[in-house]
């Protein structure tokens, strides 16, 4: 929604009865009794509290898209899940594009040709790895397309009659060639991502996609740009990294885009990338820290480590570190130590923080952006594969806060459950899916929970309030905040604006 908008009747701050107006772009008056100014469009809150949009701070937006033309198959339990789990994948994916499936198994579901496969996807395009990663399988559209019915390369397994069975064995490469999109579905998918964020309440993403190159990044901002004319008019552009704070009376700064032809609003976008990277003029989207990925089997040293984000900070980039395990926290700290930490520098997950590192990661003034969704997740494999002390000091909030951590949170969709309602109530309870608590002393009232979606983990000391000069990007409830908070859920959620 566009344009002037009087807000009547909403809770903000605990307040009933309080009207809001924007100019689009900003809040512009809070009070009771606003006068409606002509041209002015009304919406009713009927009570419903008004919160600042929920910003996701961690999701990556192609992968999280391509989980609509992809399915996993590793966890089919028999043929026939096998075949339900392929039907929907084929109803649920945009038309024309292929469909993947990986994790097959014989053992699981069932012997696979292109016969059976064809009876399940019809002529959409198909391909299904087998878990080994040795073998594709094709449906006959696959096969024709690729060339694979006619072609002589080895791997092409072909009957006793000489027709291909479908099945490709090692031939990843030869593949990989010939199943390159017919058309790239990743715009209209995005324009479903944001209804489904709006649905949620979310207004804005970092997308946290380590690698992005500048092709990637002038592909993402013209989407952003498409569509609408949405630039930011009369304002100095937002592409200095870091530069465009939407808080600080810079009307238009990074404001969301269009998603193509439909003319939904994209919610706000940060972008984690390498330094050097740049911005169209005018674009609606910011660039944010540089992401780096640590892994246990290739841990660099903590002098490489130091080097590695001494070298972004003196581009001007912040470091934005994946660190999943106690291992890779433990190197970051001691790394970040040596190097000097700059503002807008995270951490990203803190997925185990060993006792005595809170103290260590506020001293440094990292910020750590966490995913408590995980919890509700995968807390029963957390609770098998977790030794027990590590159990307690998984995803922390409140030890965190309580040292003086600044933390927001994130659901790193679509790795974890992609609503950042699961996250708030994962945080309030720490329950895994079979009711167990992790961690109880790390457990946080559901409004601070709330409240690390709203935070901005590059903005020391920005929280989004609805206040006059703050962005109008906006979450309306269908209840007061207390009702809502009682039973965190996203159908609380009743409109954003
Ligand atoms: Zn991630």
């Amino acid at each position: 929604m566009g344009g002037a908008v009087l807000i009547r009747n909403a809770e903000v701050d605990g307040v009933a009865r309080v009207d809001v107006r924007t100019d689009g772009a900003r809040i512009t008056a809070v009070g009771p009794g606003l006068d409606r100014s002509p041209d002015e469009a009304t919406v009713d809150a009927r009570g419903g509290a008004l919160l600042p949009g929920l910003h996701d701070h961690h999701v990556h937006l192609r992968a999280w898209a391509a989980t609509r033309w992809s399915v996993r198959l590793a966890v089919a339990d028999g043929p026939d899940d096998f075949d339900r789990r392929v039907r929907e994948a084929v109803a649920a994916a945009p038309p024309d594009v292929w469909l993947r499936g990986i994790g097959w198994h014989e053992s699981t579901g069932g012997p696979l040709d292109r016969h059976r496969l064809d009876a399940l996807t019809g002529s959409r395009p198909t391909r299904i790895q087998h878990r080994t990663g040795v073998l594709w399988v094709l449906n006959s559209a696959a096969l024709a397309l690729t060339g694979a019915a006619g072609s002589t390369a080895d791997g092409v397994e072909r009957d006793a009659t000489g027709e291909p069975t479908g099945r490709l064995w090692r031939a990843d490469g030869w593949l990989r060639e010939r199943t390159a999109p017919l058309r790239d579905p990743f715009p209209e998918v995005l324009a479903d991502l944001a209804r489904q964020a709006a649905a949620w309440g979310v207004t804005r993403w970092t997308d946290a996609t380590p690698g992005r190159d500048q092709a990637e990044t002038t592909a993402l901002a013209a989407l952003w740009s498409s569509g609408r004319g949405d630039s930011p008019a009369g304002t100095s552009a937002p592409a200095e990294r870091g530069a465009a704070d939407p808080g600080a009376g810079r009307p238009g700064a990074g404001r969301p885009g269009a998603a193509g032809a439909s003319g939904l609003r994209l919610p706000w976008l940060v972008l984690m990338s390498p330094p050097g990277l740049s911005l169209p003029a005018g674009t609606a989207v910011r660039l944010g820290p540089q992401k780096l990925i640590l892994d246990d089997a290739t841990l660099p040293t903590v002098d490489a480590l130091a080097a590695t984000i001494g070298d972004s900070h003196a581009t001007g980039s912040p470091v934005a570190v994946h660190c999943v395990t106690a291992e890779q926290l433990v190197t970051l700290v001691a790394a970040i130590e040596e190097a000097g930490a700059v503002p807008g520098d995270r951490v990203e997950h803190a997925g185990i923080v060993p006792p005595g590192y809170t103290a260590r990661l506020a001293a440094l003034g990292l910020a750590v952006v966490t995913n408590p969704g995980f919890l509700a997740d995968r807390g029963d494999a957390y609770q098998r594969d977790v030794p027990a002390p590590e159990r307690d000091w998984l995803y922390p909030v409140r030890s965190l806060r309580d040292a003086g951590v600044r933390v927001a949170a994130a659901t790193d969709a679509p790795f974890g459950p992609p609503d950042p309602w699961v996250a708030i109530a994962a945080a309030r309870d720490r329950r895994t899916p079979d009711g167990d608590v992790l961690g109880p002393d790390e457990r946080v009232p559901a409004s601070v929970a709330l409240g690390l979606f709203l935070a901005d983990p590059d903005r020391p000391g920005h929280q989004r309030r609805i206040a006059p000069g703050h962005p109008a990007d906006l979450c309306l409830l269908h209840t007061p905040l207390a009702t809502a908070l009682a039973a965190p859920s996203s159908e609380h959620v009743r409109t954003t604006l």
